[in-house]
Order: structure tokens, then C-alpha cells, then sequence
């Protein structure tokens, strides 16, 4: 049922998730957000509102993580059934793109560690069907256009364009063999994010974080196999700075994720259109995510994240219309 209704509705799909307020906002903002129906949202801009905009489904505030994954499980799922699987979030710095992919701990657990119990347990169930399952990760990092390991020494990557792939040369390969590697695998990329982050204040929230999966299934009874991969991607903030006064490595950083969140919407728009010139050359963020955005055999997700304060309307609002434009193309 699941694959009927994407291929029904397209393989791109655009989601949204609003972050309840902190406890530090409760007392000095209010909520700009409403919900007239289910999954629909009006962006509130002081005396203006953005009229209402419906999306596949929009997780209010009061859905937490497990709910959150919940609705997204089939999805996920995909990637053990052969599709190029992508989940990508997008939103401002502070909207809960890293709560909702990495999150913290127990129940606060965000999507790519629930992904690796996920496909664990559900590779195990098709195992009583004859099929085989290898893992195997990657996490990378994007910075100012340059790609760099995040499990290996934040090692600097190259991408060389192959035909209609991207090689990813001198990325290391972790094999996951079972779900406890994956908190291992996830310690070093948070430290490795992290020291880099002392050369550069913000800079988490000024790259884009791709963990990566390999997944090869194969039926010993019929000698058939699929290869396949699951992208979950948490991408840089896409506020815009104010540009006056943006200066030096700053102002390159800028431009930088501007142009390559500005490529990202125009594949995903152009490949819905089935566009028959897509540029997915023109970032490398879209280079790495080429294979999983909507082409032939693959299924992409857009997360837009955005807070529900009243001072970052325009903000929220401006993600939202990101949304609206990736969702009616
Ligand atoms: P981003 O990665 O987009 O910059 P974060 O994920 O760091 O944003 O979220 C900003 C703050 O909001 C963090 O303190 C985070 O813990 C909190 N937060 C985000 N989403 C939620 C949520 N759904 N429930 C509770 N707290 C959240
Ligand atoms: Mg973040």
C-alpha cells in the first residue's frame, strides 16, 4: 500500500515540524503558529498570515520523537527494499533539525539512531524470507563547499563526478554489524563536529551533516540482489544574514550555503517537474545527495523545521514558502 500511494503521489515529498517553545521562550514570546486543520499551518507575521498552506503532514509541536519516526517508519523502510532512500532537514539555526535527526538520549533519541534499531530489526524479520542483509556507514560533512570525513580525522574529501554518480574518494566505510556500533559511530562524528566547531564558532549549524548508508540485500535461494542507499542529511541554517556587514570568511560561508540551499530546491523542483536538465552538478551538497533525490529508483523526504516564536516569523515564514515551492512543482 505504501509504494502505491508514492507512486500516486511522486517520489518527493515535503513534510513540516514545529518545535514546541523552549522554556526560555515561554515567558517572553508567543506562538505565531496555527493549525485550522490537520496538517495545514498559517505562518502569523504580526498583523499579516501567510493564508493557509497544507503539506503531506505537519507534526505540531506535541508529537515527540517516537511518534515523529512513527510516521516515517515505511519510509525508511524503502531503503531495505532497494529504493535511494533521502530524509533531508531543513530549517533555521534553532528550529530542531539536529533534535530531530540526531536528538539526545532514551525517548529524546532523534531519527538516525531510531533508523539503525529500525532496519536492524526489520532486516531480521525479512531474513526468514531467504534475504541477506550488509550495512554499512559513512558520515560526511560539507563545509564552505569542501566535503570532509566526520569518521575519520575529519579527513578532507574529494567528489569526482563519474558519469551520472559522484565518487566520494578517501571517505572511510564503517560496516554495521550491529546496532550498538551505531552509538559508537555516532560519538565520533559528534566529537569530530565538534572540534571543529572550536575553529569556528557555529559552525554546526553552518555545515551540512550526511550519514550515510550502504545497504546491499541479497536472496541466496534466487541469487538476486539489490544495492541501495539511505541519506539522512541535516542540513546548515538557511537564515539569511543580514547581508550588510557580512565580511571575509563570513560572508563566503554565506553564500555558500545559500547556493547550495538554493540548488537543493531547484533539483528537487525541477526533478517533480521531470525537468529533463537537472543541475545537480552546481553544489556539492547535491552532488552527494544525487542519487537519492527523486531519481529513477529513489525516494526523497524534505523535513522543514521551523519554531513556533512570534520574532521568528519571517524566518518560519520564509521556510514554509521553501516548502510550499518544493511541494507544488
Ligand atoms: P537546529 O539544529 O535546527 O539549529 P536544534 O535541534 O539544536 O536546532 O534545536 C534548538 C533547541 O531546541 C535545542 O535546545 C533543542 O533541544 C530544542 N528542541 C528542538 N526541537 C525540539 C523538540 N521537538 N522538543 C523539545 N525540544 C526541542
Ligand atoms: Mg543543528
Amino acid at each position: 500500500l505504501h509504494n502505491d500511494v508514492v507512486d500516486l503521489r511522486g517520489q518527493i515529498r515535503v513534510v513540516v515540524r514545529v518545535r514546541p517553545m523552549l522554556r526560555s521562550e515561554v515567558e517572553t514570546s508567543v506562538s505565531a503558529i496555527e493549525y485550522p486543520t490537520i496538517n495545514s499551518i498559517i505562518v502569523n507575521q504580526g498583523s499579516k498570515s501567510s493564508g493557509a498552506m497544507t503539506f503531506e503532514k505537519v507534526f505540531t509541536p506535541i508529537f515527540t520523537q517516537s511518534q515523529v519516526f512513527c510516521e516515517i517508519e515505511d519510509f525508511i523502510l524503502s531503503a531495505l527494499h532497494g529504493y535511494n532512500v533521502g530524509l533531508i532537514a531543513f530549517g533555521q539555526t534553532g528550529s530542531g533539525k539536529t533534535h530531530t535527526m540526531r536528538g539526545g538520549d532514551g525517548e529524546n533519541e532523534g531519527i538516525i539512531p531510531r533508523a539503525a534499531s529500525f532496519l536492524f530489526s526489520a532486516s531480521k524479520q525479512l531474513e526468514a524470507t531467504g534475504w541477506q542483509f550488509q550495512f554499512s556507514l559513512s558520515f560526511l560533512e560539507i563545509y564552505n563547499n569542501e566535503a570532509y570525513d566526520l569518521l575519520n580525522n575529519h579527513n578532507v574529501v574529494k567528489l569526482r563526478l563519474v558519469k551520472e554518480t559522484v565518487s566520494l574518494d578517501g571517505l572511510s566505510e564503517h560496516p554495521l554489524k550491529k546496532q550498538s556500533d551505531m552509538a559508537v559511530l555516532l560519538r565520533t562524528a559528534d566529537s569530530n563536529r565538534k572540534t571543529a566547531s572550536t575553529k569556528c564558532n557555529e559552525y554546526s549549524s553552518r555545515s551540512h551533516a550526511i550519514y550515510m548508508w550502504k545497504i546491499k540485500a541479497e536472496q541466496k535461494s534466487t541469487g538476486i540482489s539489490t544495492n541501495s542507499v539511505l541519506k539522512l542529511v541535516d542540513l546548515a541554517g538557511s537564515e539569511r544574514a543580514k547581508e550588510s556587514g557580512v565580511v571575509g570568511q563570513q560572508f563566503k560561508e554565506m553564500t555558500n550555503i545559500n547556493q547550495s540551499l538554493s540548488v537543493l530546491q531547484k533539483c528537487v523542483s525541477m526533478q517533480k517537474s521531470k525537468s529533463s536538465h537537472v543541475p545537480y552538478r552546481d553544489s556539492k551538497l547535491t552532488q552527494v545527495l544525487m542519487d537519492c533525490l527523486g531519481r529513477g529508483n529513489s525516494k526523497t523526504m524534505v523535513m522543514v523545521n521551523i519554531t513556533p516564536c512570534e520574532e521568528q516569523a519571517t524566518e518560519s515564514k520564509r521556510s514554509i514558502e521553501f516548502a510550499a515551492k518544493m511541494r507544488d512543482t
